[in-house]
C-alpha cells in the first residue's frame, strides 16, 4: 500500500517539485505531442547530481509554504522507462522523502503501461499519485490521434490502480482527430464513471514539430475553435464537479513558448483558459435564470460572491455584454454577497430573487448549431 499524506483528512494541496522527463519512455509519438517545445527539457533523463540540485532548489523556494511537497515526474511515460531507470529515478527522489523534505512522489504514465509487474515495482517507493493520460474513451478518437491504446487499457488501468489504493488523476483532451461534442460528452461520462480522485482537460493544440502540425499544414487537422473549446470544457467541468470529482488543471501553463508564432502553431490556447471556463459556467447559468423569469425586463441585478464576480464579468466584461445584447437588458447591475455559495448565482429582478445552481442548466452536450448573427455564439437552450 503506497503512503498517503492525507491521512483521510480533507487534502492539503501539495506543493509540487515538477521533475520534466521529455518523451521518456514513450513508445512513439502521439499526433499532439511535443513535449521538448512545452518544457523546454532535453531528451536525456537527468544524472543523480542535476536531479538533487533541481529537487533542492525547488524545496528551497517552497518551504516557506508549509505544504506537504510532492516531487513529480511529468512530460513522458513514466512506466515505459526501463525498470532500472525507474528505480534509479524513485531512489533518488524517495531520498528527500527519507529525509523528512517531502512528503510523497508522483509520475504521470500512459493506462497501457499500468500492470501487476509494473506496480509491483513501485512498491519500495512513496509513491501516492499516479495520473494517466487518457487522452480519450472513444476508440475512433484514441486510433486517429495515434495513442496506440483503447478505452478499455484505461479501465484496467484505473481498476488495479484503485485496487493498490493509489489517488488517481486521468487527463483527458478535447478536440482530438475524430472528437466532436458527442464523443468529448461520452469521454467525461466515462472518466467521471471510473470515479477518479481528479482530473485535467487540456484543449488540442497544434505544436510545432508534431505530427499533428504537418496535418494541420496539409488540411487534414483543423484545430477546435478556442469559443467551441471552452463551451465543452465548461461543460466537462460541471459534470465532474457536480459528481465530486476536483477539476485541478483547465488548459496549458501559460509560457512565452506558448504563444503563437513560437512553439504554438495554431489552436484554442488562452493564456486564462480556465477563467474563460468558468466564466463560460456563470454565463450559462445567468442566461438560464433570465431567460426563465426575466424575459423582457429592462434591468436585472445578479448577486455573487465577491470572488466570483470576475467569473459571471467574464473576460473582459464579456458576459454582460451579452446578456444585454441577447436579451435586450439595458442594465446589468452586478451585486457582490458574501452569503452567495461559490456554486450559486442569484438573479433579482422586480420584487423577486431566483437562485440559480451552475451546471443544473442544460441539457449537457447537445449538439449546437452556430448562429451567426450572434457573432457565432449559441444561444438559447444550446450552447453559448
Ligand atoms: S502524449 Fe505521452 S506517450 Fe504520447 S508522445 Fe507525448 S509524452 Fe509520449
Amino acid at each position: 500500500m503506497p503512503l498517503n499524506v492525507w491521512n483521510g483528512h480533507k487534502p492539503l494541496k501539495p506543493f509540487i517539485v515538477p521533475v520534466f522527463i521529455p518523451h521518456a519512455g514513450c513508445p512513439h509519438r502521439c499526433v499532439f505531442c511535443n513535449q521538448t517545445a512545452i518544457t523546454r527539457g532535453s531528451l536525456d533523463l537527468p544524472s543523480s547530481e542535476r536531479l538533487r540540485t533541481h529537487i533542492d532548489r525547488f524545496l528551497a523556494y517552497g518551504m516557506p509554504h508549509r505544504r506537504p511537497a510532492q516531487i513529480s515526474f511529468y512530460g513522458g511515460n513514466f512506466l515505459g522507462l526501463p525498470p532500472s531507470r525507474i528505480e534509479f529515478l524513485l531512489g533518488e527522489a524517495a531520498e528527500f522523502i527519507h529525509t523528512g523534505r517531502a512528503e510523497s512522489l508522483r509520475f504521470s504514465t500512459r493506462p497501457d503501461t499500468i500492470d501487476r509487474h509494473s506496480l509491483d515495482l513501485l512498491t519500495p517507493f512513496p509513491v501516492t499519485d499516479i495520473e494517466l493520460g487518457v487522452q480519450s474513451m472513444a476508440d475512433t478518437v484514441l486510433a486517429r490521434s495515434r495513442r496506440g491504446h483503447t478505452a478499455e487499457n484505461t479501465r484496467q488501468a484505473v481498476s488495479l490502480l484503485q485496487e493498490r489504493g493509489f489517488r488517481i488523476g486521468l487527463q483527458m483532451m478535447i478536440g482530438l482527430p475524430g472528437d466532436d461534442m458527442d464523443t468529448a460528452a461520452e469521454t467525461g461520462r466515462r472518466i467521471a464513471a471510473l470515479r477518479p480522485d481528479f482530473v485535467r482537460i487540456y484543449p488540442t493544440v497544434v505544436l510545432r514539430g508534431s505530427p499533428l502540425a504537418r496535418w494541420y499544414r496539409s488540411g487534414r487537422y483543423h484545430p477546435w475553435s478556442l469559443d467551441e473549446t471552452v463551451s465543452v470544457a465548461a461543460d466537462l467541468y460541471d459534470l465532474f464537479s457536480g459528481q465530486g470529482i476536483p477539476v485541478i488543471r483547465m488548459g496549458l501553463q501559460a509560457d512565452a513558448d506558448l504563444q503563437p508564432g513560437a512553439a504554438l502553431l495554431a489552436g484554442p490556447y488562452h493564456p486564462a483558459f480556465g477563467h474563460l471556463v468558468h466564466g463560460r459556467r456563470f454565463l450559462h447559468a445567468a442566461m438560464d435564470l433570465i431567460q426563465t423569469h426575466a424575459l423582457g425586463r429592462s434591468e436585472v441585478s445578479i448577486e455573487v460572491h465577491p470572488r466570483n464576480e470576475s467569473n459571471m464579468r467574464g473576460n473582459r466584461n464579456r458576459n454582460i455584454e451579452i446578456l444585454k445584447d441577447r436579451f435586450h437588458i439595458k442594465t446589468v447591475k452586478m451585486i457582490r454577497n458574501i452569503g452567495i455559495p461559490d456554486s450559486e448565482i442569484h438573479l433579482l429582478s422586480g420584487s423577486f430573487r431566483y437562485r440559480g445552481r451552475l451546471g443544473d442548466h442544460r441539457e449537457r452536450f447537445k449538439p449546437a448549431q452556430p448562429d451567426t448573427a450572434q457573432g457565432g455564439y449559441y444561444v438559447g437552450q444550446q450552447h453559448l
